[in-house]
C-alpha cells in the first residue's frame, strides 16, 4: 500500500488547497455529492480553490455505485484531462471516484474487470478523499462497491486506497438524523464484523477495538441531539472501522445486506444491522466442524469474548440485547421480520442472493438451509 496522508482535524478541509498545490494541480475533477457538497459547508469552504482552477464536476450518479453511473464518469474524466481526483461526499461518492481513478486508465472493459475477467492495470491519480458522513469508512479501504444490474461486486487494488484522506466532522455536522444513524450503523457492524473476520490481524483488532467503543458512546448522541464532540466521536470511530475493515474485510451482515439494499431499498448501513445480533449468537456457537478462521474455535471465541466485553456486557445475551436496543434506539429494525420481510419467499430470496466471498470472511460457516433457518428463525408460523 502507498502511504495515506491523512488530516483528522476540524476544519482540515482547508487543505485540500495545500494537497492541489502540493500535487501542481491545474485541472482537479471533483465527483461529488450536489446535497453534502452545500449542506456540508465543503462548497463554502472550496469555492476559491476550484474556482482558481479548471475544474470538472460530476455529479451525476444515484446512490450505491453502480457501473453505467461510473461509465459515464470515465468517459468525462479521460475527455477533461484532469490530474487529480476529489471526492467529496458518503460512501458512493467516494466509492465512484476511486473506480473512476482505477478504471480511467484501463485499456480492457470496465464490466470485464469488475467482474474479474480481466486484471486491474496500476494506475496512478492522486484520489483525495473526504467524507461528509461518518459511517462508510470508504477513505480508510482500498476496495469499492459497484453493481452491475443487481449483482455487487468489490474492485480492489492497493491504490485505490486514496493517497490524501481528510476527516473533518465539521462537515458532518448539519447531517439529518436518518442518515447520521444509517452511516452510523454501518460503522457500528464494520467494528464487529471486523473483530471476529477470518481476516482479522492484530492490527485491525486494534483499531476495531478502539472504534467500537467511541462508536457505542458517541452514535445515539450524534443521531438524537448532536453536539461537536459526538459528530468529532464518530467521525474518528468511522474512520477506525474503515481501517480495521480494510485489513479483515467484512463477513456475514455484510455478504447478507446487499440483496436487502437492492431489493428491499433499505439504506446500506441499516440492512447491515438487521442481522448483526443473530451472526453474534450464531457466531458464538461455533465448533470444530464449522470453524472457518484457521486459529480455530477457541480463538474466534476469545474475539467473541471481547465483542461481549466492548459491549460493557457479562454475558452473549445480554451483549446480543443491548445490540438490539442500540439499534431500535436509533430509530432502526433489529431483524428483516421488524423491516416487515417476512416472508419465507423474501427471506429465501435474499439468501439467495448472498455475496459468497464475504461469506467465505464469516468465522462459522454455513448453507443456505442453515442461514435460512436463522433469518427467518421466529417466523415459522409465516410460510408464504
Ligand atoms: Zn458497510
Amino acid at each position: 500500500m502507498r502511504p495515506t496522508m491523512t488530516y483528522l482535524d476540524d476544519g482540515s478541509i482547508r487543505t485540500v488547497e495545500t494537497i492541489l498545490a502540493s500535487q501542481n494541480s491545474r485541472r482537479p475533477f471533483v465527483v461529488y455529492d450536489e446535497t453534502a457538497y452545500v449542506s456540508s459547508g465543503a462548497q463554502a469552504a472550496l469555492q476559491s480553490t476550484f474556482a482558481n482552477r479548471a475544474t470538472t464536476w460530476f455529479s451525476q450518479f444515484e446512490l450505491n455505485p453502480k457501473l453505467p453511473d461510473v461509465e459515464q464518469g470515465v468517459e468525462l474524466f479521460r475527455k477533461s484531462q484532469s490530474d487529480v481526483i476529489v471526492a467529496i461526499g458518503g460512501g458512493t461518492a467516494i466509492d465512484i471516484a476511486k473506480l473512476i481513478a482505477a478504471l480511467s486508465q484501463q485499456t480492457d472493459p470496465a464490466a470485464a474487470i469488475i467482474r474479474g475477467e480481466r486484471p486491474l492495470a496500476d494506475f496512478d491519480i492522486p484520489l483525495i478523499a473526504i467524507p461528509t458522513t461518518a459511517g462508510t469508512g470508504s477513505e480508510a479501504t482500498h476496495f469499492a462497491v459497484v453493481y452491475i444490474q443487481n449483482e455487487k461486486f468489490s474492485l480492489a487494488h492497493p491504490h485505490i486506497l486514496p493517497q490524501f484522506t481528510i476527516v473533518d466532522s465539521q462537515l458532518t455536522r448539519s447531517l439529518p438524523r436518518s442518515i447520521t444513524a444509517a452511516t452510523g450503523l454501518d460503522a457500528f457492524c464494520q467494528a464487529i464484523e471486523s473483530l471476529w473476520a477470518v481476516g482479522s490481524t492484530d492490527q485491525s483488532i486494534a483499531y476495531a477495538s478502539e472504534a467500537l467503543p467511541l462508536i457505542v458512546e458517541n452514535l445515539p448522541i450524534a443521531v438524537l441531539a448532536p453536539t461537536a464532540k459526538s459528530r468529532r466521536g464518530m467521525s474518528r470511530a468511522a474512520h477506525l472501522a474503515g481501517k480495521a475493515i480494510n485489513i479483515s474485510r467484512t463477513t456475514a451482515p455484510h455478504a447478507i445486506s446487499y440483496a436487502i439494499t437492492s431489493r428491499h431499498g433499505f439504506p446500506h448501513g441499516v440492512a447491515v444491522a438487521m442481522t448483526l445480533s443473530r451472526m453474534l449468537k450464531y457466531n458464538a456457537s461455533v465448533q470444530a466442524a464449522d470453524c472457518a478462521d484457521p486459529r480455530g474455535v477457541s480463538f474466534v471465541q476469545r474475539q467473541i469474548d471481547r465483542i461481549v466485553d466492548l459491549l460493557a456486557s457479562q454475558t452473549l445475551e445480554e451483549a446480543s440485547q443491548k445490540i438490539d436496543s442500540f439499534i431500535a434506539k436509533l430509530g432502526c429494525p433489529t431483524s428483516l421480520q421488524a423491516a416487515g420481510i417476512n416472508t419465507r419467499p423474501q427471506i429465501e430470496a435474499i439468501v439467495q442472493q448472498v455475496n459468497a466471498e464475504r461469506m467465505s470472511n464469516n468465522p462459522r460457516s454455513s448453507t443456505s438451509a442453515t442461514l435460512l433457518d436463522l433469518l427467518a428463525g421466529g417466523v415459522s408460523a409465516v410460510t408464504s
